[in-house]
Parts: structure tokens; sequence; C-alpha cells
């Protein structure tokens, strides 16, 4: 029987060997419904058992003999298409990223089950803030503790989850009822961030532009009329005005009829920021964050497919919202690392943007205090457009920078991990009352070795990175493998004081306690957080002045701005300088930058203090003295020199296996393909490795890594290519896993 119609359908199973179309017949009943991005039911395999698949093709053409083609079962009715510039997107993602086409396309498409949504209520504010702080002093003072109590987590929160009301904080239906008779509080469904008090959006609030916000806004908005579309990036220390520009053109695209995506990281997606956004474009805006259930997720997808919102803000992940004209994507701070995807594809959210602009005729805006070197260096070569804004838009001092020599402090036996410059200034802050906050650097904790008295650090000598100390006494280099053993004395001084690096959060706590008796201390590391919301109720109570010291790990230095902190210790600057990665200067210069930035937001002018034993290192001097093209050109001829993104591209190849010897020999496997690949192809690529990756092993899982070199990244596709068919074809292997990243961001 002959069929007019015929689709290539992609299965549901993410398994190398089924990672093709496989052609199926179009029955005319279903010809309406079986179009491109369709999912769809359909015979499979021998015992023909009924299987999900997504029509990525259609053409009138069998490609086999008629009679072996089996038809569609059925179109699955309800679920969403995906659009098709999305799919085409999901195969540029797994030819440039590697994994299966279908581990692609589940990456582009809004969250595959339609979860129901639950119903939450919650509790919002709907009285003026000032007001309910006056109502919450009456009743402590009437010592109405259940009243205060709810008032309390109001006021903190904005929202409260109603369960969580009636359950830990004991709310009755009396106290329910004086809240709402009192006009205090709303009961409705949840919606987060909604802002309950202004749904419409008003022009309340909306500032004026200075001339060089709107030199920018016009320009970005001439090409857009004129129907140019490119890449831009404003580099603009923080509060500098780049939300206020995002807000200006995309009013203006949204008017033109077109949605926009706005990806933020998810640690800066805070009520504050999202609010603004509310305020200004009401009703239209809806989020997407982690801790929205699939369902939620699923039904911000849908809203945005059907055309009720015009823009959608959110993390990473948001960059794939299916709208049906979208006119821009603006991704703000784009040097952030949780824009690469950890798991397979692992896709970059800025290379990524850039390609779905192009396919769907819309333009992206990057937007950094301290842009990616990947972006920075577009702007030199004329890909990507920039724009500078090098001052606050409310006058603010830039803080004062203190830096350290930490072996100074070694010779002049101070050993406390507080140098003497910042004792006293802490101990200045606290006798003022105001507030200080101590960072630590938690990143490359796995322990590089320096020698305390010169600061000396002990490097690969094929890599130029720091080589890891492990507990038998080697010491590793994670990229070539290449290991010695822990020297006694320093190599450079011959001083005794060489060992491990490494501060922990409650370590600086503990001797900050000691030092610093009468201080109110609070600590923010990954373990007072775990609990839902830890985050935001450490912030919030450090931002009420209930401590005096907040200790913390990066996580600290992001988001929120704290009037009263005028002082910010930085423990151990090289911490991170020493990481193991080359991308360790950038990080550095990243972090230090940033967390100057939260010293002196306000009326009081702030100090930084910079503690490190490398007080010449450029990451460090350029954030000192906020001086971005500084680091720029300095990181770059490192880069250079030694072939490092974005001079050239980097392919890890991660190998993992539960059994160590399978995993080793796949490795020498992949290793041995690599180079025969290069050598048949005379190709210039440079193989590192293969080694321990320096997570070398995670539970029980054994890792091993490749690094390959080019300056072509496809010349490093066509090796991913060719590795993942030796491997796909070689049943030696199972029980194997192998995995691509290109120009790695994270630890392995
Ligand atoms: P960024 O996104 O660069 O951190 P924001 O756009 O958030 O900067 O601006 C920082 C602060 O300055 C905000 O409170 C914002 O409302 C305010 N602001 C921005 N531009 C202006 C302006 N032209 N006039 C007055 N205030 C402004
Ligand atoms: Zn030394
Ligand atoms: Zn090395």
């Amino acid at each position: 029987m002959a069929y007019k119609s015929y689709a290539d359908i992609i299965i549901d199973i993410s398994h190398e060997n089924l990672d093709k179309t496989y052609q199926y017949a179009v029955p005319d009943n279903l010809a309406s419904s079986a179009v491109i991005g369709a999912p769809v039911v359909v015979p499979f395999g021998k015992g023909s058992r009924t299987i999900k698949g997504y029509i990525v093709g259609l053409s009138n053409e069998p490609k086999i003999e008629v009679e072996k083609i089996k038809p569609i079962n059925s179109v699955i009715k309800g679920a969403p298409v995906i659009e098709s510039h999305l799919i085409r997107l999901a195969y540029w993602i797994k030819e440039n990223y590697g994994g299966t086409i279908n581990d692609a396309l589940k990456t582009v498409m809004p969250v595959k089950k339609a979860v129901r949504i639950k119903e939450h209520r919650q509790l919002t504010l709907v009285m003026h803030r000032s007001e309910a702080e006056r109502i919450y002093e009456e009743q402590l003072k009437k010592n109405n503790r259940a009243r205060a109590r709810i008032l309390k987590a109001l006021l903190d929160e904005q929202a409260i989850d109603y369960d969580m009301a009636v359950k830990s904080l004991n709310m009755n239906t009396g106290v329910l009822a004086w809240l709402t008779d009192n006009g205090i509080v709303k009961t409705e469904s949840r919606q987060i961030y909604r802002n309950p008090i202004n749904n419409q959006g008003t022009a309340k609030n909306r500032v004026e532009l200075n001339a060089e916000q709107q030199a920018i806004v016009d320009e970005i908005l001439k090409d857009y009329y004129e129907g140019k579309r490119r890449t831009y990036l404003i580099h603009g220390i923080t509060g500098s005005g780049k939300t206020e520009i995002y807000m200006d053109i995309i009013s203006k695209v949204v008017s033109d009829g077109k949605q926009v995506i706005v990806l933020i990281p998810e640690i800066a997606l805070t009520y504050q920021t999202v609010n603004r956004f509310y305020e200004r474009f009401g009703d239209r805006v809806s989020i997407l964050n982690s801790r929205m259930s699939d369902g939620e997720r699923y039904d911000q997808s849908l809203r945005a497919k059907r055309g009720e919102i015009d823009i959608m803000i959110g993390p990473r992940s948001a960059l794939f919202t299916p709208f049906k004209n979208l006119g821009l994507i603006i991704i703000d701070e784009e040097h952030e690392g949780s824009y690469k995807n950890e798991t397979t594809p692992k896709y970059h959210a800025v290379e990524v943007a850039v390609k779905r602009a192009e396919l769907t005729g819309s333009f992206v805006i990057l937007g950094s205090a301290t842009p990616s070197l990947e972006s920075f260096s577009k702007c030199a070569s004329g890909d990507y457009k920039l724009f500078t804004l090098a001052k606050r838009a409310k006058d603010a001092n830039p803080p004062k920078v203190w830096i350290v020599d930490l072996r100074e402090e070694l010779k002049q036996k101070n050993r406390s991990i507080f140098s003497r410059k910042l004792k006293s200034l802490i101990e200045e802050k606290l006798s003022r009352n105001e507030q200080i906050m101590l960072f630590i650097n938690r990143r490359g904790y796995s322990g590089f070795v320096n020698c305390r008295s010169c600061g000396h650090v002990m490097k690969c000598r094929h890599c130029d990175i720091s080589l890891t100390y492990h507990a038998d006494g080697r010491l590793l280099c994670h990229y070539c493998g290449y290991e010695e053993p822990m020297p006694k004395l320093c190599p450079s001084c011959g001083s005794k004081y060489i060992a491990a690096f490494g501060t922990g959060t409650q370590k600086v706590e503990e001797i900050a306690r000691r030092e610093f008796p009468g201080a109110r201390i609070l600590r923010m590391d990954t373990d007072t957080t775990r609990n839902k919301g830890g985050h935001q109720r450490i912030l919030s109570a450090f931002a009420r002045h209930e401590a005096d010291i907040l200790v913390g790990t990066q996580m600290i230095v992001k988001g929120h701005d704290f009037p009263l902190v005028s002082l910010v210790g930085i423990i151990a600057a090289d911490l991170s300088l020493y990481a193991g990665d080359f991308r360790a200067g950038e990080r550095t210069f990243q972090l230090l930058s940033q967390a100057a930035g939260r010293a002196g937001r306000d009326a009081i002018p702030g100090e930084v203090v910079i503690q490190t034993y490398h007080p010449g290192h450029y990451s460090i001097l350029a954030a000192a003295t906020g001086n971005y093209e500084e680091f720029y050109e300095q990181e770059m001829l490192y880069r250079r020199l030694m072939q490092y993104p974005p001079v050239a591209h980097i392919l890890l190849v991660l190998v993992t296996s539960k059994d160590e010897e399978k995993s080793e020999n796949a490795v020498k496997y992949a290793a041995g393909i690599i180079k025969e690949y290069i050598d048949g192809n005379k190709l210039a690529s440079q193989v590192i490795g293969p080694a321990p990756a320096e997570l070398s092993r995670i539970k029980d899982v054994y890792r091993r890594v490749i690094y390959i070199k080019d300056n072509n990244y496809d010349i490093l596709v066509g090796i991913k290519n060719h590795l993942e068919d030796c491997f796909g074809n070689t049943g030696q292997f199972s029980g194997c896993n192998l995995q691509f990243d290109f120009n790695p961001m994270g630890t392995y």
C-alpha cells in the first residue's frame, strides 16, 4: 500500500546505536497532526512494541521498500510540538557538544511530562511594608507571638507558603482571619515572584536613562530597526545601569510584537531583580527557576507557547522557551560558569543563544562587569559589538582596596589567618557598628602546594597548571598526568614552610570567634544553606543586622546589597588562583572584582582587604584597581602562550567506568584512535593525557581524561564524531561511558 507522506522519526531512547532517524509512513487520517516536532507512538523493533518518538522530518519519498515501512500508530494528543527551529537547534547542539540527538531534543523541549500543577496556596503581603513593620513592632510589644511570627516571615519573604505557615509557624484560623481582615495579606494560589500589588505594570519609578545608557540603547535599536542582527556585549560594572538598558530595549522589541528571553544566574534571581521586571512589564513576564516543580515549569512553557507572555526570565534552561516569534535574548552576567550545562550535551548558553538568534532572526545582548575572555575577544575580532559603561548610575565612591602580602606577615611572625591590616580594620568597623564580610574561596581547596615564605607554587612543567597534592605525598597534574614527589623544602627559596594550601569557612568562623569575641558571626556555605531557603534566611538575617560578620564562600559575593557593609576581607585570594585549571586566573579576577564591589554600596565608604602570597599577580592587581582591560591583555598573553581557549579550543574526553581496569583500557583505546585520526588526516591537533581526572573517582566510578587542543573547533567536532563512531562499533567497552566537553569550565 502506498502512502502520500513519510516521516523521519527519532526514537525516544538515549542510546548511541539508536541515534539515527527511522522512516515511518503517515496514514491519511494523521496527515494533519503529523507535523515536524510532533510526538508520536510507533511500532519499533522485532516485536513491534510501541514506543514514543518525535517527527524530525517529512517527505513524499520512501527511503526503502514501501512494504518494509511501518505506519505511525498515533500522534500524541495534548503534548507540545517542538518548534521546528528548536529541532534544528537540537541537531546543532548534538553536533557541537556531543551526546545523542535524543539528549539534545530533551534539552530543547519543555519538561517532558505534563505534570498536573498542584494547587499551592500562599499568603502574600499586600500592605505597604512600612505599615506592616509598624504593626509587627506593635504585636511584638503586645506579646502576640503568633501574629508577630507570621508578620516577620512575610516581611522577610513577601509571600509565604500557606501549608508552611500552618505547620511550621502554627498559624491558626484566628490569626489568619486577623491578617486578612486587617488587609495585611491576601491568600492566593502560588505564582512565585508575581508582584501582588502591581500586576499591571506602572510608570512609577521609571528612571531617566543617562546619556551613556541612552547612546547604547539608541545604537542597538538603530541596528534592530535597520534589520541588522548581531550580538552585543555591554561591559559595565555592577550598578552601572545595564538592567535599565535591557528593559528599555525589551519594551521596544515587545511593542514590535516579539518576545524576549532574559537569562540571569539562578543565584541572582532574587525577588528584587525580578520585581523590577514586573513593575515595568506587569503580567506579560514569567519566570522559571529550579525550585519550581516540573509541572510549574511546564505550565510556564505553555504560556509562552500560547502567547500569554512576552518575557521569560530564568537561568540557563529558560533559553529554550518555545516563543513563536522570538526577538531578543539577553544574558546578564554572561561570564558566569552556570551558563555551561554540566550534563551531556554540555552546551554553553551564550553560544546556543547566538545560534538560536541566528535561526530565528533575533539578536543577543550579553552583559557583565567582568566579561568572559571568550566574549571580550569576540569583540576584539569584530564578531560582537562592545559597549562600555564605566560609572555607577547612582553616585557611589569606589571602595578603597588594600593588598596585603602574606609573606610579610609570616616574616613579622604573624601566623594568624588574619593579617594585621585586616584585623585592625575589622576591629574598627565593629566599634562603629558597621558590617563585615569575610570571603573564602572554596574553589581549588583540593590543595595546590605553595611556600608561605616566598609564595612559590608547585606547577606542572608541561601545562603551567598548579600541581595538586595527594595524600600519598605525590603532586599530580590533572591535565597531562605528570607527577613528582612532594618536596620537603621550597625549591625556590629553601624554606620549610611549604605545604598544601587550604582554609575552610568553618575554620575561619572558629578563628574569628576567638579573635573578635564580642562579634556576632554568621556563616554561609554549602553546609549552612542545605535546607530549603537556607540561603535566603542567612542573607536576610545579615541584611537585618542580626550579625556583624558574615563568613562565606562565593555565595556571599553575589546578588544582594548590604548598605551597612563597609569592609570586605578576602582571606586567601590565591585559593582560586591556583585551582588546577587554566581558567583559574580569570575566575580569581571575577571573584575578587565581585567581592570588592560588595563594599560601600551606599553612604558609608567601603574598604577591601585582599590577602595574598602574590601581591604582584595581574589578576589580583587588576581586580584591586578595577582595570578589566589590563587583566584581559595579561591573561590573553598566557592563553596565547599555552594555546588555551579562547585562543585555541579544547575538547575534553572523559571516560568513566566502575571497573578501574576497563576505564584504563578504554581511555588508552580512545587515545590511540585519536592519535591515528590526527596522523591520518595530517592534523596539527595536540593531545594531552590520558590522565586520571582531578576527581579521579566519584562514587566508585573511575574517571580518566584526555584533552585535545586545536585552533579549529570543527576539527575537534570531527574527532568527537570519529570517537563516537568507534566506541559505538566496538562492543568491548560496555559498562564504560564516553563523554565530551568542549572548552570545559568545571572541575573534572
Ligand atoms: P546593573 O544592571 O548594571 O547592575 P542597574 O540597572 O541595576 O545596574 O542599576 C543600578 C541602580 O541604579 C538601580 O537601582 C537603578 O534603578 C539605578 N539606575 C540605573 N540607571 C539609572 C539612571 N539613569 N538614573 C538613576 N538611577 C539609575
Ligand atoms: Zn619558598
Ligand atoms: Zn601537566
